[in-house]
């Protein structure tokens, strides 16, 4: 299929063309005829799928008509969940659109409100936003909605586990009834499926995760090692393996900002980004990132939320998250819009809980590998996926939680008896209906 035939006006295909697409991806060949013609629309779609031009090029067509915009008002608002990735949407407004005559801004908590005050004045056709930042501009009656048309709310998932959906809720009161809604997530929980309900009507529904072919190229790999040797590994492998560029995970702030220094006295040179930074610091930061100038980049999970760099070769997880959609999240940064990539896990006896309930969340279990010096004192059990317990005649009247649990105890048995980590291929399940990232990237 090729851009021309979905109905896309020429100033758009010719952005298109400039950006060197030579295809629509699935999720745009779906999605950009739903929104061309004004339908509500759901889709399921990872990062990397090529979503943001799946809505931005649609929408540009909708709005490039004549416009009699007042002043304060805007026509399409795009409510993301991170700074980050509010400047990044705006960007591929403004490069997308840049043969219309149409005006976009991105507007984000952490910097001055009167610049954004001043440039609402005139009216701006697309507003790019997080949720807090748009409340208080209403709140201060520094913009009014009664002239939006679509409304477009970005990764919704991960605004609801950032605890937006108070906000997103007063922000949708206050819009008119008559609008088109568009949602993209890339998991689909049941709070999104009640936002959805609350915000979407009648939509077009669209699942891009469960089509094996469009799913990004990651080679997902993990080390087992104790939590204290951490950075050393980390940095053997950044020197040994001559890593390019990678974007590190981390839990908190505190352990980013020591990371750094830790790489440093290695003689690697890294930057992180947190939330204590401030904005300007951050857009920097992600800037030298994206040229190459800085190749190690340290982020807290929120932090590095909207980092989009073209062809990300690898993420490294220094940290598990607690959420395995975190995870799903983090390692859609690599592999992008059909890239290869690389995902390491660097996993101590204290991940474990977190990588069973990955491992299960995927549908596989997460290649391991082995570097002797670094072989981890505190052993991490062998994960096997689904464990049944051996009597399984005797029919259990425990809950699903509490057999999860018994499951990893036994693991954990298992795993106590045999000394080094090392690739385990055991236990792989059959049913890969949950799994977004598909078994094609399963390696038996
Ligand atoms: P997204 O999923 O929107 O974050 O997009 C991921 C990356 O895919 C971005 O760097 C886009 O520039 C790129 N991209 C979007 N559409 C296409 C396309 N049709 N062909 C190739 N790359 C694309």
């Amino acid at each position: 299929m090729q851009f021309s035939k979905l109905g896309l006006s020429d100033p758009i295909l010719e952005a298109v063309a400039e950006q060197g697409y030579m295809v629509p991806t699935p999720i745009q060949e779906r999605a950009i005829p739903v929104v061309l013609a004004g339908k509500d629309l759901v889709a399921t779609a990872q990062t990397g799928t090529g979503k943001t031009a799946g809505f931005v090029l649609p929408l540009l067509d909708r709005i490039s008509g004549d416009r009699t915009l007042r002043g304060k008002r805007i026509r399409a608002l795009i409510l993301v969940p991170t700074r980050e990735l509010a400047l990044q949407v705006e960007d591929s407004v403004s490069l997308y659109g840049k043969y219309l005559n149409l005006s976009s801004m991105a507007m984000v908590g952490g910097t001055d409100l009167e610049p954004q005050k001043q440039r609402l004045l005139d009216g701006v056709d697309i507003l790019v936003a997080t949720p807090g930042r748009l409340l208080d501009m209403a709140h201060q009656r520094a913009l009014h909605f009664d002239e939006l048309e679509v409304l477009i709310l970005d990764e919704a998932d991960r605004m609801l586990d950032m605890g937006f959906i108070g906000d997103i809720n007063k922000i949708i009161e206050r819009l008119p009834e008559q609008r088109q809604n568009l949602l993209f997530s890339a998991t689909m929980s049941d709070e999104v499926r009640s936002l959805i309900k609350s915000s979407v009507y009648h939509a077009v529904e669209i699942s891009i995760g469960s089509d094996a072919s469009t799913k990004p190229q990651i080679d997902q790999w993990l080390i087992t090692v104790d939590k204290d040797r951490k950075s050393a590994l980390l940095s053997h492998l950044i020197q040994e393996r001559q890593w390019d560029q990678a974007l590190i995970f981390i839990s908190t702030k505190h352990g980013a900002a020591k990371l750094v220094s830790q790489l440093e006295k290695r003689g690697i040179k890294a930057e992180c980004i947190h939330g204590d930074r401030s904005q300007a610091m951050r857009t920097k930061i992600l800037a030298d990132f994206k040229s190459g100038e800085i190749s190690i980049l340290i982020a807290t999970g929120i932090a590095a939320r909207g980092i989009d760099v073209d062809e990300l070769s690898r993420v490294v997880n220094y940290d598990l998250p607690f959420e395995p959609d975190d995870y799903i999240h983090r390692i859609g940064r690599t592999g992008r819009a059909g890239a290869s990539g690389e995902a390491v896990s660097l996993v101590s006896k204290d991940d474990f809980k977190n990588l069973c309930a990955i491992e299960k969340r995927l549908g596989h279990i997460i290649e391991r590998k082995d570097l002797e010096e670094f072989a981890a004192k505190k052993v991490v059990p062998i994960s096997v996926l689904d464990f049944v317990p051996k009597n399984k005649n005797k029919p259990s009247q425990k809950s699903e939680s509490s057999k999860s649990r018994q499951g990893q105890k036994s693991t954990a048995t298992k795993g106590k008896q045999r000394t080094s980590a090392r690739k385990n291929d055991g236990g792989r399940s059959s049913d890969t209906s949950a799994n977004p990232w598909g078994k094609w990237q399963d390696k038996s």
